[in-house]
This record gives structure tokens, sequence and C-alpha cells, in this order.
């Protein structure tokens, strides 16, 4: 028999950070997806609405599924990061992607977790797996699984880890206990609001992609609009600034997991230096790394904007 405690306890042997279950049920938090899907929101990224049916219930992607076994993994690392981006001649690069592609890493320590399931399992079951990629509202299902609330800069904040987590989930018919949902502690403030250089933030917990920078250097393809060039400041791939500013990240643990460490090669490196990297070295850089989405010629893409930027500004 696997209990909710067992698995709790083992994902915690395997690197997880923080580990709830959440009903696989209909959650409310679920509807607004189609109308922030139909005012446009999910800008050019047409695999959102491809599968929104999908994303409505797990239930769709696994019929027999009872629970969502979600992970949290801190991927906060000893930087100062509001040192780095208060230097404009830095290349800012998100902190999820400094280190090891989380995506095979954790993809890897959730096969362990169903493994290990299964060896102790009295009654088969079905599980379905996914690091971020697949089509599930994960925040939502942290969220119920009491690993954190989703902020008002969409992410989701953990009150013991903070927000600069990785989630991934196991999709699972067998019936677990369940945890309590977590509760909303972002209370009156805007910071992340107010912060952020594009106002993507368009109302609490609503982000219009289109304006946002993250997806702008890593989803977008093609030309960045003219218009939205100059928010993007120093920034090369992804950012961070909503996280940044959150309260509850002044107080975030770190971790030493050599995964998340800074590779060299974007480790807090001025942007002429990126400017001059040859292919050959991106290529190297980019192996096993997260960043390997927008592609060499989407960073150099930024890197020029990034460049422009900061002749601009001198
Ligand atoms: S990631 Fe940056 S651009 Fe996107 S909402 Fe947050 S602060 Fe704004
Ligand atoms: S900055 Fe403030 S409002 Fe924004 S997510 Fe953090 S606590 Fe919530």
């Amino acid at each position: 028999m696997v209990t909710a405690a067992d698995i709790r306890q083992r994902a915690k042997a395997l690197g997880f950070d923080a580990c709830g279950i959440a009903p696989a049920s209909e959650h409310p938090e679920l509807r607004f997806y189609p109308e922030w899907l139909a005012r446009g929101y999910a800008g050019s990224m047409a695999y959102l609405s491809r599968t929104a049916d999908t994303r409505a219930d797990v239930r769709h992607l696994l019929p027999s599924a009872k629970t969502v076994i979600v992970t949290a993994t801190l991927y906060n690392t000893e930087r100062p990061y509001s040192t780095e981006c208060a230097d404009p001649d830095r290349g800012h690069i998100a902190r999820y992607s400094w280190g090891d592609d989380y995506h095979t890493v954790l993809g890897q320590r959730l096969a362990s977790l169903v493994s290990w399931m299964r060896e102790r399992s009295d009654e088969p079951f079905e599980a379905l797996a996914y690091v971020d990629t697949g089509p599930v509202q994960e925040r939502v299902y942290a969220q119920h699984a009491g690993i954190g609330w989703i902020g008002k800069n969409t992410c989701v904040i953990s009150p013991e880890l903070g927000s600069w987590i990785f989630l991934a989930e196991i999709i699972c018919s067998l019936a677990l206990d369940l945890d309590a949902p977590a509760f909303d502690q972002c209370g009156t403030c805007t910071l992340c609001l107010e912060a952020c250089p594009t106002k993507a933030l368009v109302a609490p917990g609503v982000l219009d992609s289109n304006r946002c920078i993250s997806y702008l250097t890593i989803e977008h393809r093609g030309e960045i609009p003219e218009a939205l060039r100059a928010g993007i400041g120093s920034h090369v791939y992804g950012c961070d600034i909503c996280q940044e500013v959150c309260p509850w990240n002044a107080v975030a643990p770190t971790t030493d997991d050599p995964a998340w460490q800074p590779r060299p090669a974007w480790d807090n490196r001025r942007l002429v230096d990126l400017l001059q990297m040859p292919d050959d070295d991106l290529q190297v850089a980019l192996k096993g790394s997260a960043m390997k989405r927008a592609k060499i010629a989407g960073l150099r893409r930024n890197m020029q904007v990034a460049s422009q930027n900061v002749q601009e500004r001198t």
C-alpha cells in the first residue's frame, strides 16, 4: 500500500522540496481560462487554445484520475539577483533557466517517484507525469494541493519556499488523502503590478502574454514589435521582475542542488560578451538547458534588442 505520507516522504528523498495532493476535479479557478484565451492574452501560443478543452479538467487526460500529486522544487540559488538587475550592462536571464533543463531533471525524478509508487502499491493504478509541458493548468492544482497560492503576478507562491519553484505533477488514479488548499496571502500588496515594465499584468493575476517580456523573449517568433522593445531593457531570456519585487521572495530559501546552479556561459555576463559568443559556443551552452527553447536565432534577436536599449540609455 502507498499512502500520501509515503509519497511525500519519497518525493523529498528524490529532491523535491514540497509535495501535496489535490483532487482531480473541476476547480472553479479553471473556468477563467476560456475567457483569458478569448481576450487574446495567449499571444501566438496556439497550443494553449488547441488544448483548452483538455485543460478544463485533468480527467480529460486520464479519465480514471482521482488525484493530482503536485511537486515543487526550489531553484533559487545563492545569487544577488537584484544586484544583477541593477546593472543594465549585464544580459538578464530568468533565474529558472540558469542551470540544467528542468524538464529533463524533474522528468527523471517524477519517473522515479512513479516507479517507486508502483513497487509499493498493492493495487494497479494509472499515472501520467508532466513537467510544465502537458496540457494541465498546474498552478491551479498546486494551489489545491496546498503548495501555495496563485499570486497577483500569476506565479504560485509557497509561504515556505517563495515563488522560485518548478512545478511538476503526477495525475493518478489512486484515491489518496488530500491536502488542504493554500489560501491567498497577497493581501493589499500590488508591488508586482506596479513593477512590471511593460504593464503585462493587466489586473491582479491576469497576464497579457503579448506584453510580457518572458513571452516576447522566449515564445514569440520573428521580430519583436517596435513599441515593446524599450520595455525589454536588458532582458535576453525571460524576466523575473514581478518575482524579484515580491516580498515573499525576500526571505526565500536557496538551494545547493547542482542542477540549478548557473552555467558559466550565462552567469552575470556582460551583454557585449554575450553578443560576441560564436554560434558554436552558444550551441554548447544551450545543450541540456531550458534556454534552447528560444533557439540561437531568438537569443541573438533578444541580445540585439537589449544592446540597442542599453545604447539608447547611455
Ligand atoms: S515576467 Fe516581467 S514582463 Fe512578464 S509580467 Fe512579470 S514583470 Fe511583467
Ligand atoms: S508582489 Fe505582492 S501582490 Fe505581487 S505576488 Fe507578491 S505578494 Fe502578491
